[in-house]
This record gives structure tokens, C-alpha cells and sequence, in this order.
């Protein structure tokens, strides 16, 4: 066995045997660059030069019913953080139209909560409105969505439905109680049945092992997930997770790696994180050495409830390396962003 073994494979189309994805997961570190070129070379094989772009606006924050471990919004936190209900449908456009500014093409509307009263239902389905007639593709993180909830967003200008599964089935229980994992999967599953652009990923950095991240990025394979947002633990003060380490970047750029070989048809965006692990210093946090190790988009701006990157320091990035960012998944042209090309 062999890294270019089993990038080939890859790159024609063949399943990796587990033998080969042994070999990746035991990769030790300093050959993560190389790791990283070959994952690139995927990445640009199946998206070409183009880099999808998305932000968010956290529409709905805090009073979680949900214990998720490392979450400032859950029912064990007690990290200080914004707490508001839904925000109105026009502050959630005026959220998008300054995403759309910064290069974003895809903007999520974000709330806590596992599942979504009828009032702020008809609240998402004003919102998703505005945010499509913006030229933003609009997709939503509500929690738990039923059938006749995502066609009824669909038919508002839905796109997208995102609904992580964070970690894998495995480790899950160590993260989460109050809910089971199998509902999340089902979530997913339904938005894939409604013909949505599904974007499921998860959290690394909470204590898993190797045979856990596999787990999960082979289950996001077999659900067939269009994106797969990849976020690094942030430890957060107030949070049963607060004490625990960073990523070191290495190994946050193996992980990278090691997915865009498991997930070679998935976007793999990389969202929260990124700039505690690679340093938030110089407003980079990464975006460089990340777009150059497998991934094929970036979360610009704000967090939930933490602040990101510079956006601008992004863009620059990204045409280092000789990349672009998407047009628009609405289709229209010219995206901002492309205008400064
Ligand atoms: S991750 Fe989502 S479901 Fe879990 S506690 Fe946070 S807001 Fe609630």
C-alpha cells in the first residue's frame, strides 16, 4: 500500500479498501504534507479551481433543550453567549445582503433548538424568501424538520438543509443524551429525499479516536450528503468541554486529508475552528493550508456564537493559491466576489 496506491483508486472512481483506509488513518504526521498535496489534487479533480463560500447569521441562540457537549447554547452550558429568540425575516436578510458583500454564495439561517415551534416556522419560511430573492442560495440549520416542513421551505426558496451528526454513532453518547443519533440520521435522510442540497459534517477535536472520524465520514458517504462541514473544537468557558486541547494544526490538515479521500464527490467546507487550531493572529486561520489539503470551501465571517475570520484575508487566500470563489448557486452573475478577480 501506498498514498499514491490509494489516490489512484480514488481518482478512478474505486472504493478504498480497509486495508487502505488503515494506511491513511495511520499516516503519522510528517507525512501529512503529502497527504495534503494528493487531497488536493482530488479536490481540484472533481471541483475544478472553484471555492464554495457560505456565512451564517445565528437567527436563534441560547435556551438549547439539548445537552451537546460542546455547545455554549446547550442545557449544560453555562458559557455567556447571545440569547435572543428568532430574529425578525428582515434582519435575517440584511444579515445575508452582508454576507453577500463579503463573497458569501450560500448563506445559512442558523437557530438552536432540535426541533421548530410553528412560529418560528412561519418565520423561516419569511426569511428564506427574502434571503433567495437576495441572489443567495438560502439554507437552513433548524434542527429536526419533518416532510411536509421541508417542502413547505422548499417552496419558499429553500436550497439547502444542514444538519450536522457531529461525531460518529459510536462516540455520540459521550457527547449527547438527550436525544439519539438515528433521529439526526433520519433528518438527514429526509432532507436528501426532499431533493435538498444537504450539508451534514461534524466536530472534531471532542476526544474521539481515528475510528471514530472514519465512522462518520463512511456514513456521510452512504447517505450521499452534498457538503460536509468540518468544524475543530473551540473549547468554550462554560462548557463540559472547556478544558480540553486544540487540535494541533497538523493533525487538523491530516483530518482534512483523510476525508476528501473517504468523501471524494462531497464539498468538505471548513467551518468553526479553524482559527484557535491555526492561530488567529494574522486573520488567517488557516484558510491557506486548509484549501490546499482537500477542502473545497470555507465558512467566511462569524460564528454561532464566536467571532471568525477576516473575510478579505480569505479571498486573498484563495487566489494565492489560484483558486476562485463559486459563482453564485442561484445563478446570478457576476457574483461579487468574481467582480475583484
Ligand atoms: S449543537 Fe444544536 S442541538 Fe446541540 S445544544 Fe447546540 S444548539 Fe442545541
Amino acid at each position: 500500500m501506498s498514498l499514491n496506491a490509494a489516490y489512484r483508486k480514488v481518482l478512478d472512481g474505486k472504493s478504498l479498501a480497509d486495508a487502505d483506509i488503515r494506511f491513511l488513518v495511520d499516516l503519522p504526521l510528517d507525512r501529512v504534507p503529502e497527504l495534503a498535496r494528493l487531497a488536493h489534487a482530488l479536490r481540484l479533480a472533481r471541483f475544478g479551481d472553484q471555492v464554495g463560500l457560505c456565512a451564517i447569521v445565528n437567527a436563534k441562540s441560547g435556551g438549547c433543550s439539548e445537552d451537546c457537549a460542546f455547545c455554549a447554547q446547550s442545557s449544560r452550558s453555562t458559557a455567556d453567549g447571545p440569547r435572543h429568540p428568532l430574529l425578525p425575516a428582515r434582519d435575517i436578510a440584511a444579515a445575508g445582503e452582508a454576507a453577500r458583500a463579503r463573497g458569501a454564495s450560500r448563506f445559512g439561517v442558523v437557530a438552536s433548538g432540535k426541533t421548530v415551534t410553528a412560529r418560528d416556522f412561519e418565520g423561516f419560511v419569511e426569511a428564506v424568501g427574502l434571503v433567495a430573492g437576495l441572489g443567495l442560495a438560502p439554507d437552513l440549520s433548524p434542527g429536526i424538520l419533518d416532510r411536509a416542513q421541508l417542502q413547505a421551505l422548499q417552496r419558499a426558496g429553500l436550497q439547502g438543509y444542514h444538519h450536522n451528526l457531529e461525531t460518529s454513532a459510536s462516540f455520540f453518547p459521550s457527547i449527547c443524551t438527550s436525544h439519539a443519533y438515528d433521529e439526526d440520521v433520519r433528518a438527514v435522510r429526509a432532507g436528501i429525499q426532499a431533493g435538498l442540497h444537504v450539508c451534514s459534517g461534524g466536530i472534531f477535536g471532542l476526544g474521539e479516536s481515528w475510528d471514530d472520524r472514519v465512522e462518520l465520514a463512511l456514513l456521510l458517504a452512504s447517505l450521499g450528503v452534498d457538503s460536509v462541514p468540518i468544524n475543530f473544537l473551540q473549547p468554550i468557558p462554560g462548557t463540559p468541554l472547556a478544558g480540553r486541547e486544540v487540535l494541533a494544526p497538523l493533525e487538523a490538515l491530516k483530518i482534512v486529508g483523510v476525508y476528501r479521500f473517504l468523501l471524494p464527490d462531497a464539498a468538505i467546507r471548513i467551518c468553526g475552528g479553524r482559527l484557535p487550531v491555526f492561530g488567529a493572529g494574522d486573520g488567517a486561520g488557516g484558510g491557506r493550508e486548509l484549501l490546499a489539503s482537500g477542502a473545497s470551501g470555507l465558512m467566511i465571517g462569524d460564528y454561532l456564537t464566536v467571532r471568525g475570520g477576516d473575510a478579505d484575508r480569505d479571498l486573498a487566500d484563495i487566489r494565492a493559491l489560484g483558486l476562485r470563489p463559486e459563482p453564485c448557486a442561484m445563478g446570478h452573475m457576476p457574483h461579487p466576489c468574481i467582480m475583484d478577480n
